[in-house]
């Protein structure tokens, strides 16, 4: 027999292989087989028999690992989809479709069941001592630093792996009695220890009743379009939909939450209705425990895949629903092939399988709001917040009257005063707040002490010598890094270019607004909440836990702090600055601005004492600003859409981002030149009235990782020519074997930076 194989390799095709006849029985559409591959064995998908031809002569399957194909037809199906649509090689696609632990030569990995973790021993409270013991060990503090702003301890594992410390570093501060190591047993999944939750038990709202109605009679396929304003109670929608489905008809269903980490009180509400039911496929899962998640989930032991964007992979049979909550967020799209969009992928899968799609939102992203607009998808509607509270008043505090126009540090890398941050306002609500026991919510969308360092003198800012981005100053410990590749660098006492003494730091960050606020209350709670704070597996969790159990006065984070948060207590959200990102050179930064600061809005108020709403602000007249001010979605869409027609851009028209990108500037220039010219070429020859080229162009980003990157972007009337053209391009245009030249098309973009 044979067999077409998908393998996981950057070539746009199957590969034919014999079935020796001892291996027959175990290989069918869908099951994995261990194949001899360019001297190296992969590991691949069955996709169909093939045909022989004389010429050929062909190798043999070593090993058919299954009983039972790992993916049924319906997945097969959808990979497929995935790889057309997203032109992505086959094998890559149903490469993502499978958990870590199926897609390895070796087996599946057994759960972890200890760690080392790394746990400081001693505390360095005086700054002086500090500087003194490291006064030659400088990466020695910068670890030991971090383990502090981390909660005092971390797994070995991750600080080795992820955050690139060398042994030899954590050895030194173990032989110096700062830091020892211990194992510990891996906790059970915290979120099946968590304590258990009261079922939501309110009787849906008009609103709500008039939606699961609808929902009830919804036929296979059917896509609904779920806007509710902050509060409106989508999740007990999406909780009776799914009772009716899974507890009373015996279906499956998938959620999709934005990330799992974020959204604790989700899941637990999923969790106190549906108890063991519920995978959790969360991301500090390891490979062995995720692929017991799977085997469960096939096996029918579990009904409800509750996770990120790869849950929409779940081998759930007889799929009665699938919930894209937040549907709205870029974090739904897959950032390497294959460049999926879930919510797009959910549709897909919907179809095939005969299951109805509720996407949630707030703010629906402006693709599923003009798909429910032509009649595309239905829209259902939550107008008013439930059990009777009402949206948080907004107020706009304009900083360009407020502040003074420089920060009074202009001289110095030094501090910036309180009011350069926080306003009188902002300052006078934060002190109300405080005075009543309440609690407060500051969002600031900028990570590190301060954004960037100037040299006062020549102008000249420090960037990333692999990127073209400025560095990040961070204080704790104190390195500058850059946020694309991670590159980090020892603080400079002079500028690089003209070694002028005057380092000025502009831009406030999360960790400069928490030392400000640490010193204007001192007593307060304080609770900080970014990437650099959530580096531990359970860090978010635990501090939104204590956010929930009172013990914190003023959380203080960026965009992480305005998903699905329901905290009756807070009566303040505060937004320190709503202009990072606004002028982004992206077509989205608009619609990605509103939805920040009418999701962080949305945190206020949700309890019987009602809450308020600060925006500070540069640009109080930005549509995205205005609109977010007055709770009015449809005014802001109106407008956005208005705007992207001129130029056009989604969802007045379809995209895909050919990215050209090379180790050498000027051949990278020309291959993306030479790009757009065969592209111009081609819709010339081949009349495609709809379609057009820009560019080439920079992207707005030129350099990643030490990699130069052009663009060229497609735009299409209708997404099959663009589909079309698309995969011509990938199949034919010819990439030189040189300075690392790369082509990368990704369709449906979420961003073109
Ligand atoms: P959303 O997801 O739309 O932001 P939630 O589902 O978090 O809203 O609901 C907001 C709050 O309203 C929750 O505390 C929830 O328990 C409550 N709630 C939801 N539906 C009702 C209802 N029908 N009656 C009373 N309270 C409700
Ligand atoms: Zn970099």
């Amino acid at each position: 027999m044979l067999i077409d194989v998908a393998l996981p390799v950057p070539l746009y095709r199957t590969f034919t292989y014999r079935v020796p006849d001892g291996l027959t029985g175990s290989v069918a559409a869908g099951s994995r087989v261990v194949v001899p591959f360019r001297n190296r064995k992969e590991i691949g998908i069955v996709v169909g028999t093939a045909t022989p031809t004389d010429t050929v002569k062909y190798k043999d399957v070593v090993e058919a690992p299954d009983e039972a194909p790992v993916m049924d037809e319906a997945l097969l199906t959808l990979g497929r989809w995935i790889a057309d649509y997203y032109l992505a090689p086959i094998g890559v696609a149903l490469r993502s479709a499978l958990p870590a632990a199926l897609t390895g030569v070796d087996v599946p990995v057994p759960a972890r069941k200890t760690r080392r973790v790394a746990r400081i021993s001693r505390e360095l409270p005086s700054l002086l001592h500090r500087d003194r013991i490291f006064a030659r060990a400088p990466q020695q503090r910068a670890l030991y630093e971090l383990l502090e702003a981390i909660g005092g301890q971390a797994s070995v594992e991750h600080l080795g792996g992820k955050l690139a410390f060398s042994a030899s570093v954590l050895k030194g501060l173990v032989a110096r009695g700062l830091v020892e190591i211990d194992f510990e047993t891996v906790e059970r999944d915290p979120f099946l220890s968590r304590a258990q939750r009261a079922p939501d038990a309110h009787v849906p709202t008009e609103a709500q009743a008039h939606a699961l109605e609808r929902l009830a009679v919804a036929p296979p396929g059917h896509v609904a379009l779920l806007h509710g304003v902050t509060g409106s109670g989508k999740t007990l929608v999406y909780l009776d939909f799914l009772k009716q489905l899974v507890l009373e008809q015996g279906k499956t269903a998938i959620v999709l939450v934005p990330e799992i980490a974020l959204t604790p009180q989700t899941v637990d509400r999923f969790r106190a209705v549906f108890g063991d039911r519920i995978a959790v496929l969360h991301s500090a899962l390891s490979d062995g425990e995720r692929y017991d998640a799977w085997l469960a989930l096939r096996r029918g032991e579990k009904r409800i895949a509750v996770g990120a964007r790869s849950a929409i992979f779940a081998p759930l049979r007889n799929l009665g629903a699938i919930i894209v909550d937040e549907e709205h967020e870029s974090s739904y799209k897959q950032g390497e092939a294959p460049r999926y969009h879930a919510r797009e992928v959910a549709v897909v899968r919907a179809r095939t399988e005969g299951a109805v799609v509720v996407l949630g939102s707030a703010t629906p992203s402006l693709e599923s709001w003009s798909n429910a607009s032509s009649g595309k998808y239905e829209l259902l509607t939550l107008p008013d917040r439930a059990g009777g509270a009402q949206l948080p008043s907004v107020a706009v505090v304009d900083l360009r009257a407020e502040q003074p126009k420089r920060p009074p540090s202009e001289n110095a890398v030094g501090e910036t005063a309180f009011s350069y941050a926080i306003g009188p306002a902002l300052e006078a609500a934060l002190d109300d707040r405080l005075g009543k026991g309440e609690q407060s919510i500051l969002l600031l969308n900028r990570r590190g002490y301060s954004a960037f360092i100037q040299c006062g003198t020549c102008g000249d800012v420090a960037v990333c010598p692999n990127c073209s981005i400025s560095l990040t100053y961070h204080r704790t410990p104190e390195r500058l890094v850059c946020h694309y590749c991670l590159h980090s660098e020892p603080l400079h006492l002079s500028c690089n270019r003209c070694a002028g003494m005057r380092l000025r730091q502009r831009g406030l960050g999360t960790q400069q607004v928490e030392r400000l606020l640490a010193e204007r209350y001192p007593t307060a709670r304080i609770a900080r909440m970014d990437v650099d704070t959530t580096s531990g597996k359970w860090a978010h969790t635990e501090i939104l836990d204590r956010v929930g159990a009172g013990e914190v006065d003023i959380l203080l984070g960026t965009q992480m702090i305005a998903k699905g948060l329901d905290f009756p207590n807070v009566t303040l959200v505060g937004v320190i600055d709503a202009d990072v990102g606004i002028n982004l050179p992206d077509f989205r930064a608009s619609e990605r601005c509103f939805q920040l600061l009418s999701q962080v809005a949305g945190r206020a108020g949700r309890g019987p004492k009602g809450g308020a709403v600060l925006i500070q602000t540069r640009c109080p007249t930005h549509h995205a600003v205005r609109c977010a001010v007055t709770h009015d979605y449809r005014g802001f869409v109106q407008q956005e859409l208005a705007g992207r027609k001129h130029p056009l851009y989604p969802p007045n028209v379809r995209i895909a981002n050919v990215v050209l990108s090379g180790t050498q500037e000027d051949a990278t220039a020309r291959l993306a030149t030479r790009a757009a010219a065969w592209l111009h070429k081609l819709l010339a020859k081949h009349a495609t009235p709809g379609m057009t080229v820009i560019g080439p162009a920079p992207c707005p980003v030129e350099r990643v990782k030490q990699r130069w990157r052009w663009h060229v972007l497609l735009k299409a009337e209708r997404p099959q020519d663009l589909g079309r053209v698309a995969q011509y391009l990938v199949d034919r245009f010819e990439i030189p074997k040189q300075f690392g030249l790369r082509m990368t098309v990704d369709r449906d973009p979420v961003a073109l930076l």
